[in-house]
């Protein structure tokens, strides 16, 4: 058994000073689909949990003209079921609705997705093809310059995702291919095009995380076809290879599923 003491703040800024006043490594919990099992099993034990979930600025989804945000503590739920969302980007409620299962959907939220940086997570993918904005209480940073490797963010201690937010593109999809057991992604892939520009965010295959494949956004913003991109692969070396795929399938899989996405995207 250890201490651990629970605060529930109703604002940012009293949750920032919470965790601050903690005696050891605090955390913040949001939906607690991660943190939860995480404490279960000993591989965190935090002297404090300061609780996000009654601060009503997390809270929230608004949509003005084609410019999307999403509070920190918003579920996938939310996501999955916003009419606003999907009348501009039906490809990113898509992606919620594709996101573990009913109760992973209830109760995990933005926030903790984009600070916890999983491997597999899937709005990285998206965040990165549409060059979105993470919001947190000190500053705003650029996805291109927050998701830095494996479980690694440009969160600084104790920094609090408040929002993300976007331009939808004029059209954009989610191709997810899923590990049947555990439904992440064995390799999931958001293609986003706004104009001749495409961007392509490729999630649950790299060792570092999501990341974008360049080549396949050259080649497909000259011509935004499938078969743009026949023949091109990322390189092996950089995938994950594990019991569930070998790294040379997981670079196979990313040239696949990139091209049913940009069949899904082109309808
Ligand atoms: C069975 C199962 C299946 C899943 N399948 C998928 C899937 O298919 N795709 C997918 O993308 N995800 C999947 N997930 C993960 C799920 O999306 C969680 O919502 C996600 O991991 C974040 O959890 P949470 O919102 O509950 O945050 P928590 O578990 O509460 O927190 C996670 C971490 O983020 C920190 N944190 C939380 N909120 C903030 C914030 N606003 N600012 C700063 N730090 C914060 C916490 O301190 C903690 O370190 C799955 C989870 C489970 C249990």
């Amino acid at each position: 058994m250890y201490q651990t003491q629970y605060k529930r703040p109703t604002s940012i800024a009293e949750a920032a000073g919470f965790i601050g006043q903690s005696e050891g490594e605090g955390k913040y919990l949001s939906g607690g689909m991660t943190l939860i099992p995480t404490m279960k099993a000993r591989l965190a034990a935090p002297g404090m949990l300061v609780d996000l979930r009654h601060i009503a600025d997390l809270k929230g989804i608004s949509v003005s003209g084609r410019r999307v945000w999403i509070g920190g503590g918003v579920t996938h739920f939310e996501v999955a079921t916003s009419r606003e969302i999907e009348a501009v980007a039906p490809g990113f409620t898509n992606l919620a609705e594709l996101i573990g299962d009913p109760a992973v959907r209830h109760m995990g939220t933005m926030g903790g997705v984009v600070a916890n940086f999983d491997p597999a997570a899937d709005y990285p993918a998206a965040l990165l093809a549409f060059g979105g904005t993470i919001h947190t209480d000190r500053r705003e940073i650029g996805a291109d310059d927050y998701f830095l490797g494996l479980f690694e963010t440009a969160l600084e201690e104790n920094e609090i995702v408040t929002a993300v937010s976007f331009e939808a593109p004029d059209a954009s999809a989610y191709e997810k291919f899923r590990n049947p057991a555990s439904r992440y992604a064995m390799c999931g892939v958001y293609v986003s095009k706004r104009g001749t520009d495409v961007r392509v965010g490729v999630t649950g295959a790299g060792s570092s995380g999501a990341f974008r494949w360049r080549e396949a956004e050259a080649a497909l913003s000259a011509s935004f076809e499938a078969s743009a991109i026949d023949g091109l692969t990322v390189p092996q070396d950089d995938m994950i290879g594990d019991i569930h795929g070998s790294q040379e399938y997981r670079a196979h899989l990313v040239t696949v599923v990139t091209q049913r996405a940009v069949r899904k995207a082109k309808g």
